[in-house]
Formats: C-alpha cells, sequence, structure tokens
C-alpha cells in the first residue's frame, strides 16, 4: 500500500548509483542533487520514516518540486518505486499537516469525482479565478462534455472483433471531447464494440499526486465496481495516466486484504491504451492518403505497457504519405504534469522549452501524443502545429 511504513525497507534497496540523475526533468533544470531521485529518497527516509531529522519547509519543497513523471522509476537499476515512495511522503504530510488545500480538494473530489452534478464546470472557472489561474495556462473547457455527447453501446461496424469498455478519463471528457468521439469511431470502425460506462469518474491521479489518498481511493473504488461488472475483452482509454492508474497504482490504494482487489486484479488485466490495443488487433480498413509529416512525443506515464510507445509509430505508420519526423528526445518530459505546471510555472515553462525546440527542429506539422495535458500544455506554445492524439490523427486518415 502507498504507506511510507511500507517502503522502510525497499527504500534502502537504493545503491546510488546515479542512473536516475539523467532522466529526471527537475535535477537538469535545477542542477541540484538534492532533486535527483536518490537525495529525495534519503531525505524522506530521514524526515518521515526514521525521523532523524525534523520536517522542515525545505523537505517539504523536494517532497512537491517533483513531477512524479516516473523516469526514475522506469530507469532505477534496483527497481526502487521512487514516484511511489514520494507519492507515500506526499500523503504522510498531507495527513500530518492537513495540507491538501482545500480549494484543490474541492476540485478533486467534486469537479472531478462527481461528474454528474450540475453546474459544476462553472464552479471550477470559479475556483480556478481564485486559484488566480489565467485563461492562457487554465485549458478551455468543453461547451458539452464528452459523457453528454456519447453514451451506451457504440456497434462495430462491418465483422465483429472485440467488445471494449472505454474508460474516458477527465481530460478528454472536460476538455477534449473531440479526443473520444475519435476513438469511438476508429475502434467501430474496425469492428471494435464500444461500451462507454455510466457512472464512471476521475481515475484518482490527480488526488494522489496531492496527497489526497481518501480522493483516490474513493474514485478508484466507484470506477473498480462498474468496470469489473462488464462482459468485456478489454478496457480501453485514451489516456496513459488514466492507463497507469488502474494498471500499476489501483492495488497499491488499498491493504493486501481488501476485498476489492480481486476486481482489481480483473479490471487491471483487461486495461489497454486505445492505440496500443488497435495496434495489437491490426487495421480492419486501410486508412486514406494523408501526406504530411508527424513527430511522436512519448508521454512520461508510458511504464505500464511495453508497447504503448510504439503503438503510435506503428499504426500511422500504415497511413499513405504519413512520414514519422523523430525529435532528438520523444521520451522527454513536456513539464505539464497534471497541475505541476501551475504550481511550478518557471521550472515547467523551462522543461517544456526544450520539448518545444526539439518539436519544431523536425519539420513536422502534426505531435502526436496520449496525453491530454501534455496536449493542451505543448499545444498552447505550438501555433503552427496541431496537437492531436493518435487515434484523432488515424480518424482524420479514415475521413471519419
Ligand atoms: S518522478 Fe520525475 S521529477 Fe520526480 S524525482 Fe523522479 S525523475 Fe525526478
Ligand atoms: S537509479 Fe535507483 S538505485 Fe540508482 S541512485 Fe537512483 S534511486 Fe538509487
Amino acid at each position: 500500500m502507498l504507506r511510507l511504513t511500507d517502503y522502510a525497507r525497499v527504500i534502502n534497496k537504493c545503491s546510488h548509483c546515479g542512473y536516475c540523475q539523467a532522466t529526471c526533468p527537475v535535477y537538469l533544470e535545477d542542477m541540484l542533487e538534492s532533486h535527483v531521485a536518490r537525495a529525495r529518497l534519503n531525505l524522506i527516509n530521514a524526515a518521515l520514516i526514521e525521523k532523524t531529522m525534523p520536517v522542515t519547509p525545505r523537505v517539504k519543497e523536494i517532497v512537491n518540486r517533483c513531477l512524479l513523471c516516473t523516469n526514475c522509476t522506469r530507469n532505477c537499476s534496483s527497481m526502487v518505486p521512487c514516484d511511489d515512495i514520494i507519492t507515500a511522503a506526499r500523503i504522510e504530510l498531507a495527513a500530518e499537516s492537513g495540507a491538501v488545500d482545500s480549494l484543490k480538494k474541492f476540485v478533486m473530489r467534486k469537479v472531478l469525482n462527481q461528474r454528474g452534478l450540475a453546474g459544476v464546470l462553472t464552479k471550477a472557472g470559479s475556483v480556478a479565478q481564485k486559484l488566480n489561474i489565467t485563461s492562457m495556462e487554465m485549458p478551455t473547457l468543453a461547451s458539452v462534455t464528452f459523457d453528454r455527447q456519447v453514451s451506451g453501446t457504440v456497434a462495430a461496424q462491418g465483422e465483429k472483433r472485440a467488445r471494449v469498455a472505454y474508460f474516458v478519463g477527465c481530460g478528454t471528457n472536460f476538455l477534449f471531447p473531440d479526443t473520444g468521439s475519435a476513438v469511438v469511431k476508429v475502434l467501430a470502425y474496425n469492428g471494435v464494440e464500444v461500451v462507454i460506462p455510466a457512472g464512471i469518474v476521475c481515475c484518482g491521479i490527480p488526488s494522489l499526486a496531492e496527497g489526497d489518498l481518501e480522493g483516490a481511493q474513493e474514485s478508484m473504488r466507484t470506477n473498480i465496481e462498474i468496470l469489473a461488472g462488464l462482459d468485456v475483452d478489454a478496457i480501453v482509454t485514451d489516456c496513459t495516466s488514466c492507463g497507469m492508474a488502474f494498471k500499476t497504482k489501483a492495488a497499491k490504494l488499498y491493504p493486501e486484504n481488501d476485498p476489492l482487489q480481486e476486481k482489481i486484479k480483473l479490471v487491471s488485466e483487461k486495461f489497454w491504451e486505445a492505440t496500443d490495443h488497435l495496434n495489437n488487433l491490426g487495421l480492419a480498413v486501410e486508412p486514406g492518403e494523408m501526406a504530411g509529416k508527424f513527430t511522436y512525443h512519448e508521454p512520461c506515464h508510458r511504464g505500464w505497457s511495453l508497447t504503448v510507445d510504439e503503438a503510435p509509430r506503428r499504426l500511422l505508420a500504415s497511413i499513405p504519405g504519413a512520414e514519422l519526423s523523430e525529435m532528438e528526445e520523444p521520451g522527454r518530459c513536456c513539464g505539464a504534469a497534471g497541475t505541476f505546471y501551475l504550481e511550478h510555472r518557471e521550472l515547467a515553462e523551462k522543461i517544456r522549452s526544450h520539448k518545444l525546440e526539439d518539436i519544431k527542429e523536425t519539420g513536422a506539422e502534426k505531435v502526436v501524443t496520449q496525453c491530454p495535458v501534455c496536449r493542451f500544455y505543448l499545444g498552447v506554445q505550438l501555433k503552427e502545429q496541431k496537437v492531436m492524439h493518435p487515434l484523432g490523427y488515424l480518424a482524420a486518415a479514415y475521413g471519419l
């Protein structure tokens, strides 16, 4: 479980090799050893596990100045779950001080976890104003959310090849309903029956990042109870962070003996990113010609599938005329990380600047990526390139 006491032994597995240094976006900007995962772990161990030093404001800053990008975990030579330990530290700090900001808690619990509330979007706007978030940094909320556009079951076209449940994350529901439509259309066009379950809420990742374990538990429980009861071959999402939540975080939200664990296992085993799932299934219909260069930004939260970063490259390469122009560092973080970019604006902008340069160097007209927050944060600055989900790109090639 995401409790620091459960990590007391594993935290000492860190060999101080330093492999986590070269891929930490925060270290690469700050160039401070205290911001590398190994140093963060040492500090968490001393201040919060062994309690041999006080929890100073600097300790809190180091725990919070982290994107939870998972780069350190994915590159750790000793398989230390660094991002989980940092998350557990945030949970402990929040519990000790009641530090989860009440406005943020409102957004997480009410806006993300209770989608059906009337007028909730208006409330989100007023919260944004109170937080002094400018319009440029706050994405425009869709006038009609995805769950009000599409519901129920969308039939497969032609021969039915699979039946999937579509977990629609908050990014797609509130910000990019067009991505949701593209996913449904492309899947159905390729012989996949798509079930859009009613009552789905946030995956819980935003709550976890704030140290709000209870909020994450609440929303995950709701989702698992719904998804576990569906008769489907697979569960797909278009968001890599939502996928990570179900695949690698859900089981850690509850004690090992919690009765929900069995259902979590069932759901987690069926989880795929939609592009990845379609790539495995293979296209039933050849896409039409769509000449142009695209580049692919690998979202940080990709470690839960071995093929989630290969799938868009392969699928889109099958579009006649489409040319993949690779970035020098396609896996480098864009700096957004949920609400991190709002709270660490200067740092996030510095991290993003490398990505923007890299994108421009490719000469691509389109940037594809499966993370809605990356799409928003990059799109704010990219005026000449269109940023889209891979299945949005494929939908255009199909003329859907
Ligand atoms: S999760 Fe990302 S930002 Fe945080 S310490 Fe690890 S590599 Fe650095
Ligand atoms: S890569 Fe893992 S083992 Fe090596 S220093 Fe970083 S956290 Fe420690």
